[in-house]
């Protein structure tokens, strides 16, 4: 027996469980303190009502002999997938049914798609940005190469280098940095004309609130040709313990003659169990009229604390981006603090918790990720303790 090497490649995943450690220290040295999170990227406030009532309704039908459910359909219920297809309609995005696959969170896809591709197709991926695109490849064995996201860019970096495989997370995590329609051209063209795949996450999309901004790539001319799209419930509608999301596989995406969308299928359909009918359900009702209403509500919510970080940011003079289209705020560390610097200054005196951009990769180092998803008294909390920081002064 022999193990896939390329996994001792992988750095240790110790952003989260360092956190975690120096966050139970210091609480066990301090026990009288009451710390504030603004690290976590998951959501706290509770499904919406729609969601929960059809779950119970798809629960009751598996009671009944009539109307109990064995294995679903291989790319995800059909009304599911129309259901999707009918939001994008709303973004004027025409989509056949059999172009989307419903899955347990656009996590696995965006790791198990690379299943269909050669492993000896280069990647590019920008830094920083969600760290399970490098894994997936590390593991796979891949050659990666990093595009840079800076402040002179904007955090949106644009085509310079070819590569076959394409990464792009717009609204980014951990930046909030959102490509423009003509950005996203300048990448559909580069990937057309070098006859690369862009895997498009839009986990965000969302939280986008300006209407000239894209929410899906293919509101770009072309994008089907190029493009596979990921998203998720996670965000859109709290789902990140319930999970689903849905990839796009563009019937008109080919590698020579050969469909994407039917490899991917015969991939999913050996190694993907799909969602559970009660969840397809829930998720169902995410996508009615009332459904998308009461997720609506949620997501102003965390978005009055974005607007809520980043004007105290702004006021205190701080760089930062992020926060008017996302629900992440990323902010320059103050001084010449490197990111982990600061996460145990803000830990320590201000008992505020948050993310080190490090972990997002190398030019992460100087920066920090603040999170909107908490509620919102303890943001005012946070708001006040930051105005009195000395740090900041
Ligand atoms: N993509 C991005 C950019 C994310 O930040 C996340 C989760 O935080 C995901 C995808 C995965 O989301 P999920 O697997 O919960 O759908």
């Amino acid at each position: 027996m022999k193990i896939n090497t390329n996994y001792l490649n992988l750095k240790d995943n110790y952003l989260f469980s360092t956190i975690a450690e120096k966050v139970s220290d210091y609480k066990n040295a301090n026990p009288e303190k009451d710390l504030i999170s603004l690290g976590v990227g998951d959501v706290t406030l509770p499904l919406a009502p729609d969601v929960i009532e059809a779950m119970h309704r798809a629960v009751d039908e598996m009671s009944d002999v009539a109307t109990f459910r064995g294995y679903g359909e291989e790319r995800g219920y059909s009304f599911l997938r129309q259901a999707v297809c009918g939001y994008y309609a709303e973004k004027n995005v025409e989509l056949d049914e059999n172009e989307v696959f419903i899955n347990d969170g656009a996590g696995s896809d965006l790791g198990n798609i690379l299943d269909i591709f050669a492993v000896n197709n280069s990647v590019l991926i920008p830094d920083p940005v969600y760290p399970v695109y490098v894994d997936t490849n590390i593991m796979a064995g891949r050659e990666i190469f990093y595009m840079s996201g800076n402040i002179k860019n904007d955090f949106l970096p644009l085509p310079e280098k070819k590569a076959d495989i394409i990464y792009l997370c717009s609204p980014n995590n951990p930046t909030g940095a959102v490509y423009t329609k003509q950005q996203l051209k300048m990448w559909v063209d580069f990937a057309i004309e070098h006859n690369a795949v862009i895997l498009f996450d839009s986990a965000y999309e969302v939280f986008v609130q300006d209407g000239d901004l894209p929410t899906s790539i293919y509101q770009v001319e072309n994008a089907k040709k190029c493009a596979i799209e990921f998203c998720s419930l996670s965000k859109m509608a709290g789902f990140t313990g319930i999970r689903c999301g849905y990839t796009v596989v563009p019937h008109e995406l080919v590698c020579g003659d050969m469909p994407l969308n039917k490899l991917w299928l015969r991939r999913q359909s050996t190694k993907f169990n799909g969602v559970s009918y009660v969840v397809q359900r829930g998720a169902e009702a995410v996508f009615t009229k009332s459904g998308t209403a009461q997720n609506k509500k949620n997501i102003a919510y965390y978005m009055q604390n974005a607007v809520h970080i980043s004007n105290t940011l702004q006021k205190l003079g701080v760089w930062h981006t992020g926060g008017k289209n996302s629900p992440y705020i990323w902010l320059k560390c103050p001084g010449k603090m490197s990111s982990w610097e600061f996460f145990d200054y803000l830990l320590n005196t201000a008992n505020i918790v948050g993310i080190p951009g490090e972990g997002f990769g190398t030019n992460g180092e100087s920066f920090f990720r603040l999170s909107s998803f908490g509620n919102q008294d303890d943001v005012a909390k946070a708001m006040e303790i930051l105005n009195k920081l000395e740090v900041f002064a």
